[in-house]
């Protein structure tokens, strides 16, 4: 499988150059040249087969040539070893013909676990094989951090170094991360916010003189791999109720856009989808975009979901690159329009947006109720993400005998304050994290300097 950029400009890549390439160097995101299709009879014969064997099904066209079949199949299998339940994104029912996909079965609770559980592994693969290190650099304000340095401890080519603004995460979140005391784990507390550790990122990715010939690579959802794990999940949820010999319609809580292009993909692999609904908090550009074709940016919103807070969607580029007739010269204009304020699409791209998706944003107050409404109901504890993945699923759902699937990104126990807000009782750590408060933890606080920080990584690699 080659990958193409979605500006046109950069040269066609294979999988484990994309891997470790991250954003392409021309501006763009790298997306899959062609894509396999299946047809109904095909995905029905899936429908016995487990959770790993079925990302083996799903993912070995992105990977093939790149890496071999049967070391394939044991990352899989070792990615998944750590998830609490045997289905693995196991179903819960919580109305009529009203699903909710728990994603948060993973070592840290959220659904990135299920790409970057198997991230880690590939990298440190395609590394091995090249004889070439890596340097992993990322900004979090929570949930990608924990996750990422879960996904790579293990990897022997791969150091990983996690900013986070020092005393502005929450105890659980930091503590995820800081506990994980290996030798390739660098957690560093910034004296500064979320926005002055993303920019170090950015700094460093741009100028990477620092690094004395040493390379970094992405972790966040630019990268191919993450969208391509998310795939699976799909096809997993449809199977479990029904599909593909009917349509199923998916709600997926959207900040930047990964997990529901994931979804889209799978649509058009062959999944009968019947509706595909963005579901946005406050900062709602995603929905302002498919209801009125309005990309205008305006100022971030703190909401009780945090890890949707995001006022551009980077993935958005990928579905662009298709709404355009996969041209990437037009991408390349459209970009450069959109950095001189301009902010709609014209009328083609935006008819192809609305066909295949459905949108509705949820405020906080409205979020904190359907967490109270569920809980009464059905006796089901929504984590606030979740809730306003299943608000919009309950209005934008057109054909109510059509299985609607909302997935649940996070379990409800990271976000105590939505859940004491929503006057429900804060859930236990699961098993595996009981003794969280007690670990050990490791980590270094620095100012709010990039050369501080650049020496620091320099020093460590
Ligand atoms: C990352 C995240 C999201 C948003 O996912 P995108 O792929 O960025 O759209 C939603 N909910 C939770 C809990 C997350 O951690």
């Amino acid at each position: 499988m080659k990958y193409i950029s979605t500006r046109g400009k950069a040269p066609a890549l294979s999988f484990g150059d994309v891997l470790l390439a991250g954003l392409a160097n021309d501006g763009g995101l790298y997306v899959p040249e062609t894509l396999p299709h299946y047809s109904k009879d095909e995905i029905a014969s899936w429908a016995s087969l487990s959770y790993q064997e079925l990302a083996f099904k799903v993912m070995w066209p992105f990977v093939e040539g790149d890496i071999p079949a049967e070391e394939f199949k044991s990352m899989i299998e070792e990615a998944y070893a750590g998830f609490n339940h045997e289905s693995i994104a196991p179903m819960v029912q919580v109305g009529n013909n009203e699903w909710v996909l728990e994603l948060f079965r993973g070592p840290t609770l959220a659904f990135k676990d299920f790409a970057l559980q198997l991230l880690g592994r590939l990298m440190d693969y395609v590394l091995a094989k090249r004889n070439e290190k890596l340097v992993i650099m990322g900004a979090t304000s929570g949930d990608t951090g924990s996750a990422a340095i879960e996904g790579c401890r293990h990897s022997e080519h791969l150091s990983i170094f996690i900013l986070h603004p020092y005393q502005r995460v929450s105890e659980v979140q930091r503590r995820q991360m800081t506990t994980v005391i290996d030798d390739n784990v660098f957690n560093v507390a910034v004296k500064g916010n979320f926005d002055d550790c993303q920019g170090m990122v950015k700094s460093s990715f741009a100028d990477q003189s620092f690094l004395k010939g040493a390379k970094l690579g992405a972790v966040n959802s630019i990268n191919w791999a993450r969208i391509m794990a998310q795939i699976v999940y799909y096809f997993s949820s449809a199977l479990a109720v029904g599909g593909p010999h009917r349509n199923v319609s998916f709600s997926v809580p959207t900040g930047n856009f990964g997990d529901i292009f994931a979804g889209y993909l799978a649509k058009k692999m062959g999944l009968p989808v019947d509706q595909l609904v963005v579901a946005t908090n406050q900062n709602d550009i995603l929905h302002r975009v498919i209801a009125e074709n309005d990309m205008s940016r305006q100022a971030l919103n703190v909401t009780l979901s945090p890890s949707m807070d995001i006022m551009v969607s980077s993935n958005f580029e990928r579905l662009l690159f298709d709404a355009h007739g996969r041209n990437g010269a037009e991408i390349d204009d459209l970009m450069a329009r959109f950095n001189k304020g301009d902010v709609s699409l014209n009328d083609q791209a935006w008819s192809f947006v609305k066909e295949n998706f459905d949108s509705y944003k949820v405020d906080d107050k409205r979020t904190c109720e359907v967490i109270t409404e569920v809980h009464d109901s059905a006796q089901y504890l929504l984590d606030p993400h979740t809730a306003i993945g299943l608000e919009a699923a309950r209005q934008c759902w057109k054909d109510k005998s059509v299985p609607m699937i909302t997935l649940a990104t996070a379990h409800p126990v990271k976000f105590p304050e939505a859940v004491e807000k929503a006057g429900c009782d804060l859930p236990n750590l699961p098993e595996h994290m009981k003794d969280l408060f007690e670990r050990e933890e490791s980590y270094s606080v620095l100012d709010n300097e990039l050369t501080q920080v650049q020496s620091f990584v320099a020093e460590r690699i």
